[in-house]
């Protein structure tokens, strides 16, 4: 098995991190989840340009020209013989001692590996959700390596046997702790608008897109913990999840839904547009 370092691969046995690394004391850095398919990445462009704005956002030059970082991962899906699974690709600020302020001299260092797996298509009768505060903090739109609130909300989710978090702020509901919400009424289709509250998950993007070619009406606003407990449908979407209905939601509301066709057509639609 092979590993990305820096710009080149390397046997996962001889790579090695750097103790100093700043990702390692302050989750100083980014990544990017892109799917496979049959061997092929899937909206890797889309997940290369989240890539290179989250850098932007907090002032992280590239470790490698963009394009190379992309023939990085795909040679890595090559090498590796990956067909279904993700190629995770890391890059934080780099080796320095231990201190707040960064130097811009620093040089970012870009790790990245493939996992193996399988999409999860054959048990869709839909997943609970546990409705917990948002207590992130305000850049949710950065997709940095500071996960801690959302790996507490997913913790809790699971002490609650939900698979899922519903993170709200207040009233608002925001997203999941590692996927954005969806939401059906009255045939329109409700998500967060792509702000600084959340994460513009890429398969966000596509479903918004083919919602469109499908003639939905999708509805970027922000909606309430009393608008999902009313709605006809709520789905889940992420790399991993692909588009995932929601049978039930408990914690700071309880509720539960049928798998509806809207839920139902847009997965379909989905799992088209993978070719899996
Ligand atoms: N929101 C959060 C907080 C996430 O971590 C993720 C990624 N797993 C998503 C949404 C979904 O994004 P994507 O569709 O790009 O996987």
């Amino acid at each position: 098995t092979y590993v990305i370092i820096q710009d080149e691969l390397v046997h996962r046995q001889d790579a090695t991190i750097s103790f100093d690394d700043r990702g390692y004391y302050f989750g100083d850095g980014i990544y990017e989840v892109i799917p496979v398919y049959n061997g092929r990445p899937f909206a890797l462009n889309e997940h290369f340009q989240r890539f290179l704005e989250s850098a932007q956002k907090i002032d992280m030059p590239l470790a490698a020209p963009v394009d190379k970082i992309k023939s990085l991962a795909c040679s890595l899906i090559e090498q590796n013989n990956l067909d279904n699974g993700y190629v995770y690709i890391q890059m934080t600020r780099g080796v320095a001692e231990r201190n707040h302020l960064y130097e811009r001299d620093l040089t970012s260092f870009l790790t990245g590996f493939t996992k193996e797996m399988t999409f999860p298509r054959d048990k869709h009768n839909g997943i609970s959700l546990y409705a917990t505060e948002d207590i992130r903090w305000l850049r949710c739109d950065i997709k940095t390596l500071n996960l801690l609130g959302n790996i507490m909300a997913k913790r809790k989710a699971a002490d609650h046997n939900c698979e899922e978090a519903l993170q709200h702020r207040g009233d608002v509901v925001t997203e999941g702790s590692s996927s954005n919400i969806f939401m059906v009424k009255n045939k329109n289709i409700y998500t967060h608008p792509a702000n600084n509250f959340i994460l513009n998950g890429i398969t966000r993007q596509v479903v918004i897109s083919l919602a469109g070619d499908l003639k939905y009406n999708v509805i970027e606003e922000a909606f309430s913990l009393d608008d999902i407990e009313q709605a006809d449908e709520v789905f889940i979407t992420s790399t991993s999840a692909e588009v995932t209905p929601v049978s039930k939601i408990q914690g700071t509301i309880e509720s539960s839904y049928l798998v509806g066709p809207v839920a139902k057509t847009l997965q379909e639609a989905f799992y088209r547009t993978t070719n899996l």
